[in-house]
């Protein structure tokens, strides 16, 4: 199955070219008060809404057009976006190379720095895009492969982990470059991008051999396969879920591969990941 997040809130079932508005399953979420549940209620009910989603597209006839849609991050709520850094062997290599890259420091590999976290309000879908702040400074597209967490879990084995993945979308870690904390240079508004919806895990199945790649106006920036993570989708759950809990909805950003580079308002980035499809997302200037 997958999701989309389109106009505003409503939620689609993406079929092919065309989607179908389900949006009348999400009014049997439960409704909250204070204290709010950590996660995205759509991803922590998601069991039970799925037979009202499929019930509600085979009793419809009415189909939109995917590319009309403006597609909003497919998770609204998440407790956290976990990211991994120099998680590519190639990308450690260009780090090491490039200055613009490495601003001095010695690159070391992601079982020396662990895990970072991204704000959560950095995250936008398709629709809004990237906006790059005033500073005199690169700042960089990185492709990611995301898995969005289904439920809650601390300390899950890594032979469990892929049962927690509710899907997979594709991301984006926009970077300033610079020396500063990883969080801060990746956590401006719009430096997290997903989309261009979520596909589930049992419609995606194995993760771990997904080609993907990033043009930048036309141009390939980046381009591997998952098969090339030092981590992979289960170790990094493993090992994320050693230190903190994981709560439906929380977005893992798996690391990205070599050919990171800058971007400027005008472009235009094409994300694509294998069995997820493509996005298209536009920069634009402060
Ligand atoms: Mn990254």
């Amino acid at each position: 199955m997958r999701l989309c997040r389109f106009d505003r809130d409503r939620l689609g079932l993406v079929l092919g070219d065309e989607v179908v508005d389900v949006s009348a399953a999400l009014e049997t979420l439960p409704s909250y008060r204070w204290p709010l549940p950590y996660g995205d209620p759509l991803i922590a009910n998601f069991a039970s809404l799925r037979p009202k989603i499929e019930a509600l597209a085979a009793a419809s006839n009415a189909r939109l057009q995917l590319s009309q849609l403006a597609l909003d991050s497919p998770i609204a709520n998440p407790s956290k976006i976990i990211a991994a850094p120099v998680n590519y062997a190639k990308h450690i290599a260009e780090s090491r190379a490039d200055a613009g890259i490495n601003f001095g420091s010695d690159v070391k590999s992601i079982d020396h720095y662990g895990l970072f976290l991204k704000s959560s309000t950095a995250l936008v879908g398709v629709a809004e895009g990237v906006r790059l702040p005033s500073l005199d400074r690169r700042m960089d597209h990185e492709i990611e492969l995301v898995a969005v967490i289904g439920k809650e879990g601390f300390r899950i084995p890594r032979d469990a982990a892929l049962s927690y993945v509710a899907g997979y979308a594709i991301g984006l870690d926009m970077t300033v470059r610079g020396p500063e904390d990883r969080s801060w240079r990746k956590s401006f508004d719009t430096f997290a991008v997903l989309g261009p919806y979520l596909v589930t895990a049992d419609e995606l199945g194995d993760p771990s051999h997904l080609d993907f790649s990033i043009k930048v106006n036309g141009a390939v920036r980046q381009q591997a396969n998952t098969s090339d993570l030092i981590f992979d989708v289960p170790k990094l759950i493993e090992y994320a879920s050693a230190a903190y809990r994981l709560y439906p909805g929380d977005i893992i950003m798996t690391g990205t591969p070599e050919g990171v580079g800058p971007v400027a308002p005008g472009d235009e980035m094409e994300c694509w990941i294998d069995r997820i499809g493509t996005m298209r997302v536009k920069v634009r200037g402060d």
